[in-house]
This record gives structure tokens, sequence and C-alpha cells, in this order.
């Protein structure tokens, strides 16, 4: 008796594609999951085996074809990449064989930052005199509410208010017989959503000698 074995017969191998129902996420936002798998010599029973790699989100489940992936939540201020994989492997005869495919994903942003810039006019005055100050700051992400704190560096002068955008500064008297610099510094806090996020902002003033 004569037994052929058919060609192929002791081979197979797996093959998968992957996709997002949405690849862009909001912070912290969910998406539906698909892995479609078929076996070279039409063998059942697949497994499935979902990653996200390390970014520390969740799958509903990480051993089924359709799982919803909840993203870790990104609290930069820039978007970021979160790469899936999924792994399916074809156990119904010996070697078992295993393909995967990845789906990248964005996440959005859900942090925020400060941008602040200062001015100050006049920006050369007279020993003692005054001047005014400005700030202008803005989030990134549309925050409004933002606080404000002025200095001067430790030279001893005085603000009309040190927490507003706008503000009269009058350094002490300038009596080292020379012009000297004031550097005055704004910091900028967006306390809109936590983390609070802030951005400080230089400008100097030439004061005179008497
Ligand atoms: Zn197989
Ligand atoms: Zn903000």
């Amino acid at each position: 008796m004569t037994v052929t074995e058919g060609a192929g017969s002791s081979g197979h191998s797996v093959t998968v594609t992957a996709s997002a129902g949405t690849t862009t996420l909001a912070s912290g936002g969910s998406t539906s999951l698909s892995a479609t798998a078929t076996d070279s010599a039409g063998h059942t029973g697949l497994s499935y085996a979902w990653s996200d790699n390390g970014a520390g989100g969740t799958f509903s489940n990480t051993t089924v074809a359709n799982p919803t992936y909840t993203a870790p939540g990104n609290t930069g201020s820039s978007s970021v990449t979160r790469t899936l994989t999924v792994t399916v492997t074809c156990k119904w005869t010996s070697p078992w064989v295993s393909s995967s495919a990845n789906v990248v994903l964005t996440e959005s942003a859900g942090g925020h930052a400060v941008t602040a810039t200062a001015s100050a006019s006049p920006s050369t005055i007279a020993s003692g005199a005054s001047t005014t100050l400005s700030a202008t700051a803005t989030c990134n992400r549309g925050h409004t509410g933002i606080a404000y704190a002025w200095s001067d560096n430790g030279a001893g002068g005085t603000f009309s208010s040190a927490t507003s955008a706008n503000t009269t500064y009058t350094p002490p008297a300038n009596t080292s017989g020379a012009t000297v610099t004031r550097k005055l510094t704004v910091t900028a806090t967006c306390k809109w959503t936590s983390p609070w996020v802030s951005s400080t902002a230089n400008v100097n003033v030439l004061e005179r000698t008497k």
C-alpha cells in the first residue's frame, strides 16, 4: 500500500491585518479594533494577543479579534503616537505559526503650555522714576484666567500690583554713579487644568544715575 502525502500538508502560515475604528483619539480616548486573520491551510481556532507595547493603555480583552482600546492619557502639550500590535497564532498543527500586524494611533495632547512676553514703556528711565510694564500670556489650549507674578529679582523696587498683567514699576534710586539695568521677570501660570503650567518672560529697564 502506498500513501501519498499531499504537497504542503505539513506546513501552514498565518496572514493578519488590523485596523481601528478611529486612529485619532482624545487624551484617554477609546476606539474599537479589528483584526482579520486567515490560515493558509484553512485552520480555524486562531488565537489573538493584543499589546500596546508598554504605553499603559487598556484593552477590553487582549485575546479577542475585536477588542476596545482605551489610551493611557496624554498629559503632554503635543500629541503622541501609540502603536498597537496584534499577534495571531495557529496552534492547529505543530509547529505553531504566528504573524503580527500593527495599528498606529495618535493620542491628542491633554496638557497645555503657556507662552509669555513682556515689555516696558519707557525702557530707559531717570533714577527712581516709574515705568509701565505689560505682559501678554496665552495658553495653547485657549484657557483664560492666567495668573501673573512680577519680580525685579531683588532690586528693591515696587510694583503697583505684582499680580496684574499690566503694572507700574518704580525702582529704587540709582546712586551707583552709572546707568544700571533692572531685570524684571513676569511668571504667567495657567491653572485651568492640572498640571498647572508656567512660562516666564524678562524685560530690561535702564535706570540712569542721579
Ligand atoms: Zn494553521
Ligand atoms: Zn492652560
